[in-house]
This record gives structure tokens, C-alpha cells and sequence, in this order.
């Protein structure tokens, strides 16, 4: 009994994010990550971005250039692992890049776009750093 509610529990604890699996939950994180003046999650459309790069280089006291090379595909808390991938619903991936998740705004962000909370050493490409971010999420 003891071991079989371990295994329940290590199960539990392997779930996916709520957000992937919620599509309002997503949305409503997604756009407060959109809105959020600390955040500014975006652009919405990555062949018309308008100002959205110029806006984020001034931000960062940096060139555009350097600004589009720091994105959601290189980012500390974003989640491409082989089990984050069997938690997104279907084909995430286009011309332009590929969904994950994010562990810092806990929505499905894709790595073509960018924020301003933006950390340098990701993606996240294996299972057990990416239960490591989970664990700490729950921790919270
Ligand atoms: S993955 Fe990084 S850059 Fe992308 S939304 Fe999350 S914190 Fe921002």
C-alpha cells in the first residue's frame, strides 16, 4: 500500500503544467505576460513585429541584432524536453520555430517570440532539468 501511494505520488508530481493542459489557463498567463510592463511578452506576429524588437533593444540598452538573438529558443525557462513535448497538443512547430513551456510565466510560448524577463542559459532539453523547474514551481 505504502509503495503503490509512492508511485501515485511520483506520478502526481510528474503531471504536466496545468497550463498545457488548460487552454484558458494559457491564455490567461499568456496574455498577463503580454500586458504585464515588466514583461511584454511578444511579438504577436514574428514577420510583422513593428516596433515590438526596436522597443526591447532600448529596453536592454542594446542593438535589435543583439535583442532577436535573445529569445524564447534560448531562454533559461523555456521548456522544448522530450516529456514537455508529450504535453503539448499536437504539432507545435512551424517556419518560424516551435512551442514550449514556460517555466517563468507558465504558458505555452513560442521561440521565436521574446520578453523582458528573459534569462540567458536555456532551452531546457531534458526531462530531469525539467522536473528540477517543476519541483521548484510547486515549492513556491
Ligand atoms: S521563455 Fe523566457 S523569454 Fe520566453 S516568455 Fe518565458 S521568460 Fe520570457
Amino acid at each position: 500500500m505504502k509503495i503503490r501511494m509512492k508511485i501515485v505520488k511520483s506520478q502526481k508530481s510528474n503531471n504536466c503544467p496545468s497550463a498545457t493542459q488548460d487552454l484558458k489557463l494559457n491564455t490567461k498567463n499568456r496574455d498577463s505576460a503580454i500586458r504585464a510592463e515588466h514583461i511584454q511578452y511578444g511579438p504577436l506576429n514574428v514577420k510583422y513585429p513593428g516596433d515590438y524588437w526596436k522597443d526591447i533593444a532600448k529596453y536592454w540598452n542594446t542593438t535589435v541584432k543583439a535583442a532577436k538573438a535573445s529569445n524564447c529558443s534560448n531562454c533559461t525557462a523555456f521548456d522544448i524536453s522530450p516529456r514537455m513535448k508529450k504535453c503539448m497538443p499536437g504539432k507545435t512547430s512551424d517556419e518560424d520555430g516551435e512551442l514550449g513551456y514556460c517555466w517563468m510565466h507558465h504558458f505555452k510560448c513560442h521561440s521565436a517570440r521574446a520578453c523582458r524577463t528573459w534569462a540567458k542559459g536555456g532551452p531546457i532539453e531534458k526531462n530531469d532539468i525539467s522536473y528540477d523547474w517543476q519541483r521548484r514551481n510547486k515549492n513556491k
